[in-house]
């Protein structure tokens, strides 16, 4: 109850002290090769205007690591904006016929919520992207209570047998970390429900629905080793359950949240690259599933850090390997002192309540 308060709290602040965006600001694109379930191919990722997750918006506060909010307009957008905005940013890349594409819609929040994106907006948007006859797969997110059969259904009625993955923050498959320190607001059997309804609605109706599955590396109040073993564990949970793709997202400190609060008190430390390194390659050799690695932020002072010697060419290979899926391998000085921390880990846990944190 205390971090919910605390995060609402925050993120109250957070809207006071920074402006809406307007639509033409939060929309931005770009152009890059992408691991897709048709191997290395061009993916052009778009970020679509939206109010804003309204889970961040509404009553809770939203999660305690996530800024997206703040870069959202925070009042509704009439369709024919979002649209305009969209067909600019397609245009800013023109695609070979030839070019099998998979496209990546983003909305700060979840596509499949009418709230955020309205139907006839993403109507429209799903028309103009067929009509371009070259797009294969199209990745959207979206938090699992909006992975319903008639927003599915209106979906497929345009898109047809193209490819379309719905990816979920389930963060972690531990329920007390993702309710209690993450404030997410949905349960394990919320997203498994949303991964069944996806697997039901390809075998009984022939659509061609994939899941992936955002996992999030060291929440606050875990220390290093709980942050890896529990990524892991989340990875191999996954798995048993048949999600499609794992994406892990290391914590980068966001401005407004309150991881920020925390880290500005010195009560958190987003994780090593070590970890990060460690979890994805003990994922790659022990589960079958195609396994992601976010490096945003790595190497900076809000990221997840290793040392000076180490940070970019680390951060260069975890890129390289996501198109490969090969394990990383690397050494450095800096090594050991990780090992101190996650060997020692035990030794250094908090036993302090959250709710006796000194976080005012
Ligand atoms: S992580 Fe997702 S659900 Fe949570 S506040 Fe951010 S956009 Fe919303
Ligand atoms: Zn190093």
């Amino acid at each position: 109850m205390e971090i919910e308060n605390l995060t609402k709290e925050i993120r109250a602040l957070a809207f006071e002290r920074k402006d809406p965006k307007t639509p033409s600001q939060v929309a931005a694109s770009w152009y890059n090769d992408d691991l897709t379930y048709d191997g290395v191919a061009k993916t052009l990722f778009i970020i679509l205007p939206t109010p804003g997750c309204s889970w961040a918006i509404g009553d809770s506060g939203g999660c305690t690591m996530c800024s997206y909010v703040s870069d959202c307009t925070l009042e509704p957008i009439d369709s024919k904006t979002i649209v305009d905005i969209f067909k600019q940013h397609l245009n800013r890349f023109p695609v070979n016929e030839e070019d099998k594409i998979t496209v990546k819609l983003f909305a700060s929040g979840s596509f499949l919520n009418p709230r955020e994106l309205p139907k006839d907006a993403r109507d429209e948007i799903l028309n103009i992207l067929m009509d371009l006859g070259n797009v294969h797969e199209i990745v959207v997110e979206s938090r699992a209570e909006y992975v319903k059969e008639e927003y599915i259904d209106e979906v497929v009625d345009i898109i047809g047998d193209t490819l379309f993955e719905i990816s979920m923050g389930l963060e972690t498959s531990n329920d007390y970390t993702r309710l209690k320190k993450i404030n997410k607001g949905f349960s394990l059997d919320d997203f498994n429900n949303a991964v069944s309804l996806i697997q039901k609605l390809n075998s009984k109706k022939g659509y061609n629905l994939k899941s992936k599955a955002y996992i999030f590396v060291k929440p606050i109040l875990l220390n290093e080793k709980d942050a890896i073993d529990e990524a892991i564990e989340t990875a191999r949970y996954c798995a048993d359950h048949n999600v499609d793709r794992l994406s892990f997202c290391p914590a980068t400190i966001h401005g407004g949240t309150l991881i920020e609060r925390m880290w500005r008190k010195g009560a958190y430390q987003p994780p090593w690259i070590w970890s990060c390194i460690e979890i994805i390659n003990t994922v790659r050799k022990e589960l079958d599933i195609p396994t992601l690695l976010d490096t945003s932020g790595f190497g900076s002072r809000r990221g997840p850090y290793n040392c000076k010697k180490c940070n970019k060419d680390l951060k260069h290979m975890i890129i390289a390997n996501n198109l490969t899926q090969t394990p990383i391998e690397y050494e450095c000085d800096c090594k050991n002192k990780w090992l101190a921390e996650v060997n020692n880990a035990d030794m250094n846990k908090s036993t302090v309540p959250a709710k006796h944190l000194p976080l005012y």
